[in-house]
């Protein structure tokens, strides 16, 4: 007999994995987050060590996992640019066996099982903005590959699994996301500027900065993952989960020298390969299945993320 639920966060120690055990443990669930400190870190879950409803357990996804837990939520994988080329052999292992084993613990123990999937599954899109209907424009042999194509596999085996055992998935297709406990060092375009701007250093735009994201702040999503999570059975997504409001990086750019006072130049670097030019949800499935839309914009966002990044300098 076991009176809460018991829930498994794997890449519970990084940016979103955090922010979803806080949330967990505060509405009472008994928290197991798992997590090899790859890119995330002690520091990000440092204020629930403490809690008795919160263990921490150093495990990578890409070897087996025996416990006994009620819900799954599959986090597991570098989700920057830089950190998921460093090793890309490994980033698929970690997207493709991860979900094999999250999958079979899942199916041994009964688990509803939440899959992090992204709006990289749609690759550079030709239609937008982008609905879950659309199949992608993915390149399988660039940079950018490893990541794209081992999160649609693990799509393809969360069907396969809901399909040939039963099991009781929900995949979210994850938009770009920014708040605090973003690592300073993460590479992604929000810490980046923030950490740049704050510190007077030039901006890095890479290509002219005409290329979109639309950006989602955290607690929104999160919101969102548990909305779904607690969905019907029959529910199983693809949902977007995303905030549909677009910018350019110049754009981004200027938001975040407006609002840092910061006196940095702009100065552009290289596009990376295979770089998206556009990116923007649709996200009409996610309000009429969730009842769920972002309420943050960026402005505001943004002001809580260069407040947390200053704190740390
Ligand atoms: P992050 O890098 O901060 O967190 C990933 C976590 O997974 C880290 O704690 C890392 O140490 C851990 N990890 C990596 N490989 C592992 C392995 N083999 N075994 C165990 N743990 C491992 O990134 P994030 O932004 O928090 O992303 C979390 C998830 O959401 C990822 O699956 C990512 O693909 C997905 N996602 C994020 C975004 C976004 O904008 N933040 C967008 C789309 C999808
Ligand atoms: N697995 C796990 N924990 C469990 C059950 C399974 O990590 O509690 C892993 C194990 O490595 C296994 C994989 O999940 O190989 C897939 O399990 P499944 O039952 O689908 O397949 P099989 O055991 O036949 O390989
Ligand atoms: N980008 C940039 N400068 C940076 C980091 C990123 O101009 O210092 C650009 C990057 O080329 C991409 C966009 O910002 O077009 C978003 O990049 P990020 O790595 O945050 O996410 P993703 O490309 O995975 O959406």
């Amino acid at each position: 007999m076991h009176l809460r639920k018991r829930v498994l966060v794997t890449g519970g120690a990084g940016f979103l994995g955090s922010h979803l055990c806080q949330r967990l443990v505060e509405r009472g669930d008994d928290v197991l987050c798992a997590d090899n400190f790859f890119t995330g870190t002690k520091d990000n879950i440092i204020d629930l060590t403490d809690k008795p409803n919160f263990e921490l357990m150093r495990h990578d996804v890409t070897f087996p996992l025996y416990v006994e837990v009620d819900e799954i939520y599959n986090l597991a994988c570098p989700a920057s640019p830089v950190h998921y080329q460093h090793d890309p052999v490994q980033t698929t292992k970690t997207s493709v066996h991860g979900a094999i084993n999250m999958l079979g613990l899942a199916k041994r123990t009964g688990a509803k099982i939440f899959q992090a999937s992204t709006s990289e599954v749609y690759g550079d899109p030709q239609i937008h903005p982008q609905p879950e209907s659309y199949w992608g424009h993915v390149n399988p042999v660039g940079e950018r590959s490893c990541y794209d194509e081992g999160k649609r596999c693990a799509e393809t085996l969360f069907f396969d699994y809901h399909r040939q055992h039963g099991l009781n998935i929900k995949v979210a297709r994850i938009f770009n996301t920014y708040g605090p406990k973003m690592h300073p060092n993460d590479g992604r375009v929000v810490s980046n500027f923030i950490m740049q701007a704050l510190r007077g250093d030039a901006i890095t735009i890479f290509g002219d900065g005409d290329q979109s994201r639309s950006f989602c702040y955290v607690d929104d999503l999160i919101d969102g993952f548990l909305a779904l999570m607690d969905t019907d059975d029959a529910v199983t997504g693809p949902v977007n989960l995303g905030n549909p409001n677009e910018f350019t990086i110049l754009e981004l750019a200027e938001k975040v020298i407006a609002l840092t006072g910061s006196k940095s130049e702009l100065v552009n670097n290289p596009l990376p390969s295979d770089d998206p030019l556009q990116r923007q949800p649709n996200i009409d499935a996610a309000k009429a299945l969730l009842g769920w839309e972002p309420g943050i914009q960026l402005e505001e966002g943004l002001k809580s993320t260069i407040d947390y990044f200053s704190r740390m300098l």
